[in-house]
């Protein structure tokens, strides 16, 4: 079967803190969050728009990907030196011994996870199969609240202080992004509406995945945040988002309160945000924690094994909706594992969050 991808090609511009966040930032009454926050927004936009404006490097349908098992990745690391040129100042190619700046470090750290998860878990080799390399740049910009995928390359913010830590610090962020590349190269979800929610919720499940498989967590033992540690001391919250238990990640004076849904019941419908692409992820997102926490053991070998499979499997349409990746979900259980446990699990999980399967 021909991927999907060949039909059309929707690049990404996704920012881990999302404009509801910083919306909701630039209304604070201290004019200096305030106008930090409008800058970012302000830089976003900008970028996001000549996004639209460039071709991305489209991908090419053509051989399976290759699954050489001792692949190694292909890493280079930038210090923008807190400008907005990119990619910056080359500071660490792969192979080469760690340097004196922890950001570049973690960076480099980072993406070396995420490429490690998709070989040994599931035999591909980097984000597009071919061992495409990974490119990072770290320190972009002034303390810049945000990290972001631009389709070529990953960009970390050093965060103000205040609100935000150094982007580095959330492996699972960095893993996030790099998703993005992932789901752009194989289904090519478009970002509006209930696809694009899924296309985030892929992004936050393999992202936390990759945090899961670098600390060899099970299930049971996995925090089930996005986003741990990014948010700075003060602040009444733990992370960005929570998989387990969306819509309470945060509840703070500045930031407000964690508006993501935990189930259809409460399906948020806005135009914002690509009609609140990470906002109705939520739902998808607990529907996976719920998954692999009834199944056990390590995440990525059978609940992230089937997020995997829908992803790649050429099947999901680029406008799918939250019902038809689903049901190709329980297709997956089917196909990989017959009909048992893992079948009536992903059945169960869906159904708790509203989303139908027949
Ligand atoms: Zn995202």
């Amino acid at each position: 079967m021909q991927p999907r991808f060949q039909q059309g090609f929707h690049p990404v511009f996704c920012t881990i803190v999302p404009p509801h966040l910083l919306d909701k930032l630039s209304q604070s009454d201290d004019p200096v969050l305030a106008g930090r926050a409008r800058r970012t927004l302000q830089s976003d936009a900008a970028r996001r728009t000549r996004r639209h404006m460039t071709t991305v490097a489209r991908p090419t349908a053509a051989p399976e990907p290759d699954d050489d098992r001792s692949a190694k990745p292909d890493r280079t690391l930038y210090d923008c030196r807190h400008g907005t040129d990119l990619p910056g100042t080359k500071v660490r190619a792969e192979g080469e011994d760690p340097t004196s700046d922890a950001s570049v470090n973690r960076a480099y750290a980072g993406l070396g996870a995420t490429f490690e998860l998709l070989l040994s878990a599931y035999g591909r080799r980097s984000i597009d199969g071919h061992g495409l390399p990974l490119i990072g740049s770290v320190h972009y910009d002034e303390k810049y609240n945000n990290a972001f995928f631009d389709g070529e390359q990953m960009v970390f913010g050093d965060g103000d202080g205040e609100i935000f830590l150094d982007f580095t610090v959330a492996i699972d962020v960095i893993a996030h992004e790099l998703t993005h590349g992932l789901t752009q190269y194989t289904a090519n979800l478009s970002y509006y509406g209930q696809s694009g929610a899924l296309n985030e919720s892929v992004s936050d499940v393999f992202g936390s995945l990759v945090k899961q498989h670098s600390l060899g967590q099970t299930a049971a033992q996995a925090d089930w945040l996005i986003g741990e540690g990014l948010l700075a001391p003060g602040v009444q919250g733990v992370a960005l988002r929570s998989m387990k238990a969306p819509g309470t990640a945060y509840d703070d004076d500045v930031l407000g309160k964690d508006p993501q849904p935990a189930s259809m019941d409460d399906y948020v419908h806005t135009g914002d945000d690509n009609g609140g692409v990470h906002l109705n992820s939520g739902i998808p997102n607990r529907a996976f924690y719920l998954l692999a926490t009834a199944l056990g053991g390590s995440s990525w070998e059978r609940a992230g094994q089937l997020w995997f499979d829908v992803l790649t499997g050429g099947e999901l349409a680029v406008d799918a909706d939250f019902a038809a990746f689903a049901r190709l979900t329980v297709a997956a259980a089917r196909n990989r594992f017959g009909d048992g446990d893992e079948v009536e699990a992903v059945l169960k999980a869906w159904s708790e969050v509203g989303v139908p399967t027949s």
